[in-house]
């Protein structure tokens, strides 16, 4: 996928009605932490000229929306995009998280 098609505020494809999760391609190191905390395990790691480790992207088909890899990300380097292409409110899916984590 060319690194244009992750664009933050770029449209979400499809008719969903949650937000999915974007990398923003400049801020990813490739750590590799979303990898491995994204329950649907739709986030791979793919060559990129940015670095040597390469850079997350999303199968936005299988997201479920959960935010966990935007509120998990070292740094901020994910985006939740709403269908419409706006960016969602971080503090909703941190609100969110902590509901689905038990903390509130
Ligand atoms: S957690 Fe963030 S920096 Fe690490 S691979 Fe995922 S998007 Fe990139
Ligand atoms: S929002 Fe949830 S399902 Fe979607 S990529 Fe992130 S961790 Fe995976």
């Amino acid at each position: 996928m060319a690194l244009e098609d992750q664009s933050p505020l770029k449209k979400v494809v499809g008719a969903r009605k949650r937000a999915a999760a974007r990398v923003i391609s400049e801020l990813c190191t490739g750590c590799r932490i979303c990898v491995q905390t994204c329950p649907t395990s739709c986030i791979t790691i793919v060559e990129s000229d940015l670095n040597y480790t390469g850079i997350a992207e999303v199968d936005e088909h299988r997201c479920t929306g959960c935010n966990i890899c935007a509120i998990d990300c070292p740094w901020d380097g994910v985006n939740m995009i709403n269908p419409d292409g706006s960016r969602k409110d971080q503090a909703e899916y941190e609100r969110q998280l902590k509901r689905l984590r038990g903390y509130q």
